[in-house]
């Protein structure tokens, strides 16, 4: 390809980045197993303008997690503070413990044009709903089979034999809740499961809805006719 018309390729897609747009609520849920945590992770390490939002949780650390990155860990009396003086977006008992989303940040990221991710169950999903349903995409994710996500809740070295029931238990509940969510992705292949989640990222930020400065760009456009 020639000098110019690289060039001349390539200013269109600047332009575009240009519109502002308001970033998106980007909802992941599964039961247990179904690979939502290494999809997550996927996410936030090739897309460059989305940002994890770390729950509070009351969960006890595994040995793998880290303070801060994967949650922050809170006593329950901590917890039901934090919840009471208004400080979480959405929250949930989920596996016998609480697990919250910080209201801090979340307004200040989207209004910035930056998407936020959302590794939540279907309970904290319906609150975002509620609260904020035109910032909300969401995506519920199914294992390929019930034989191959008990097989990963398993591999899960840290979890003993009561976790593990608790978790097939909780799972049982959250299967049927994919029709709440606007899209369903099956996990049989990682890569194909992530293209999927990518692909539909990339059509909702060019839904008319999220573009908040189109209507100002149009209107000039409409003028000059
Ligand atoms: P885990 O204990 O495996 O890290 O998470 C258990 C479940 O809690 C997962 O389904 C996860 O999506 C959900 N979860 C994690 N953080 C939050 C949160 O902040 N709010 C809600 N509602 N669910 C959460």
């Amino acid at each position: 390809m020639s000098k110019k018309k690289k060039s001349a390729a390539k200013k269109p897609g600047v332009r575009r980045e240009k519109l502002a747009r308001r970033g998106l609520m980007f909802v992941l849920s599964s039961p247990s197993g179904a690979g939502k945590t290494t999809l997550t992770r996927l996410l936030v390490q090739k897309e460059e303008n989305i940002e994890l939002s770390i729950s509070v949780t009351t969960r006890k650390r595994r040995p793998s997690e880290v303070e801060g990155v994967h949650y922050f860990f809170l006593t329950r009396e901590e917890f039901e503070k934090l919840r009471d003086a208004g400080g979480l977006l959405e929250w949930a008992e989920v596996h016998g413990n609480y697990y919250g989303t910080p209201a801090k940040l979340v307004e200040k990221t989207i209004a910035r044009g930056k998407d936020i991710l959302f590794d939540i169950d279907y309970q904290g999903t319906r609150q975002l709903y509620k609260k904020a349903a035109s910032d909300v995409v969401s995506i519920f994710i199914l294992p390929p089979s019930i034989a191959e996500m008990k097989r990963r809740i398993r591999r899960r070295a840290a979890e003993d034999e009561m976790t593990i029931k608790k978790r097939l238990e909780t799972a049982k509940q959250e299967l049927p809740r994919w029709k709440e969510y606007d899209y369903v992705v099956i996990n049989d292949d990682l890569d194909a499961a992530f293209a999927d989640i990518h692909s539909i990222l990339q059509a909702e930020r060019m839904k008319r809805v999220h573009k908040t400065s189109v209507a100002a760009f149009a209107k000039k456009l409409q003028a000059k006719l």
